[in-house]
């Protein structure tokens, strides 16, 4: 395992992953019923933007640090605040230098009866992880394949809840197996909601991965994208999606909100675009 979440933390990935995570954790807080919160890959939590390996990148820079520097308009602000003010609380200056992962994130945005499942293999971001929660009796740190708790972490005992499904997409098959965990998770806890993030990059068969989630018959699965730049020059990740599953019914009118005012921000170049489509069923969820 070589990924280190450390190198990308905050970019234009994170900035629409983390935007929709916070909005649908906000949409569970609509209700008093305790959620649970599964994060498969879970990374270490939360991020030094000013450590060696942040800075060698410096890919925050072109995302979270373009959205905290820009001017949002009102109703693109009112949406992101659950995800902005997260931020901004981390950051006492307005110089950005501590960014929440989705453990984090999550954490900040649950209450005293949610709980929060994190997953995490790689030795070192484990311990991390862990360490970052000690104590908190809301939070377990397991040291467990994320694909093996979406058996056996759900359903949870809360009946109600989030599972993030956020892997670093290093090996070949990571787009099956992406289908192949939701397929096994829904079977098991079908009234959850999911949210699973795939990368848009050179050779990425982004199509197949939509045929193949609708070819599993599962009723209301949305879909979120945002491409940054063109693929002509570079191999490297040029956008990223999100597959919704079970999406709050405000959401892909929220979508059409929040992904323009996104795309416009975090343009790299004339080629960046969005989109949001279903891919099952035209009703959000109400539960
Ligand atoms: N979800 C995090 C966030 O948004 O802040 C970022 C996660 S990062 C993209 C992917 C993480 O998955 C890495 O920390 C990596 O070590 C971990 N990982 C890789 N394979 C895993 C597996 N099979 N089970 C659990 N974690 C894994």
């Amino acid at each position: 395992m070589n990924y280190r979440h450390i190198y990308h933390a905050g970019n234009f990935a994170d900035v629409l992953k983390h935007a929709v995570f916070a909005r649908l954790i906000a949409y569970l807080q609509k209700k008093d019923a305790a959620f649970r919160i599964l994060d498969t890959h879970a990374g270490t939590g939360q991020y030094d933007l000013s450590s060696e390996e942040a800075q060698k990148t410096g890919e925050w820079q072109s995302g979270i640090g373009r959205l905290l520097s820009a001017k949002i308009p009102q109703d693109a602000e009112a949406l992101l605040a659950p995800y902005l003010d997260a931020v901004r609380a981390l950051n006492a200056t307005p110089e950005i230098a501590t960014y929440p992962g989705s453990p984090k994130l999550a954490r900040m945005l649950m209450r005293r009866q949610d709980r929060l499942s994190l997953m995490e293999l790689h030795e070192a971001d484990f311990a991390t992880l862990q360490a970052r929660f000690a104590g908190d009796h809301q939070v377990r740190a397991t040291k467990l394949d994320g694909w093996l708790s979406l058996a056996g972490h759900l359903p949870p005992k809360e009946r109600r809840g989030l599972v993030l499904v956020d892997p670093p997409f290093e090996k070949e098959g990571e787009f099956e197996r992406l289908v192949d965990g939701l397929a096994k998770a829904h079977r098991r806890f079908a009234a959850g909601i999911y949210c699973l993030w795939y990368p848009i990059k050179k050779g990425a068969n982004v199509k197949a991965l939509h045929a193949a989630l609708e070819g599993l018959s599962i009723p209301k699965v949305l879909c979120a994208e945002l491409v940054v730049r063109s693929d002509r020059e570079t191999d490297g990740l040029t956008g990223s999606g999100l597959i919704i599953v079970n999406p709050p019914y405000t959401l892909k009118e929220e979508l059409a909100i929040m992904l323009p005012f996104l795309k416009d921000r975090l343009a790299q170049d004339r080629f960046a675009r969005e989109r949001s489509f279903w891919i099952a069923g035209e009703q959000g969820f109400d539960g």
